[in-house]
């Protein structure tokens, strides 16, 4: 079963798509918490949470977050919050490694 946004970069289920290229997707949180609120999303799902990306592929890592200060910048002023849940009891629901920008 493919992660809800794996079904997002699938177009499966719709999203308000912000930003795409080859291995990064971005749309709007279903939920916002704040004005601007950003998933920032490797396209692969085999990372979990933000350890393994960044053992696994850091180049990817960084891509994430020159993709969140590009749109932090298009979006807003161009300085941000970047979170990254890590785990249920930290709060974390999908377990697709994304990074929230606020
Ligand atoms: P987590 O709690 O794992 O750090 O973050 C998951 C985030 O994904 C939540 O902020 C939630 O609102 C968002 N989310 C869950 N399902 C969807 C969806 O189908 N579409 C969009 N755009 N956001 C979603």
């Amino acid at each position: 079963m493919s992660s809800i946004f794996t079904r997002i970069v699938d177009r499966e289920i719709p999203a308000d798509i912000v930003f795409e290229n080859e291995r990064v997707i971005a749309f709007k949180d279903i939920a916002p918490q704040a004005p601007v609120h950003l998933l920032v999303v490797p396209k692969t799902e085999l990372y979990a949470n933000v350890a393994e990306l960044a053992a696994g592929d850091p180049v990817l890592l960084a891509e994430v977050v020159a993709v969140a200060q590009q749109l932090a910048s298009e979006h807003a002023d161009g300085e941000f919050r970047l979170i990254f849940n890590s785990g249920p009891s930290a709060g974390q629901t999908v377990f697709h490694v994304h990074a929230h920008v606020l």
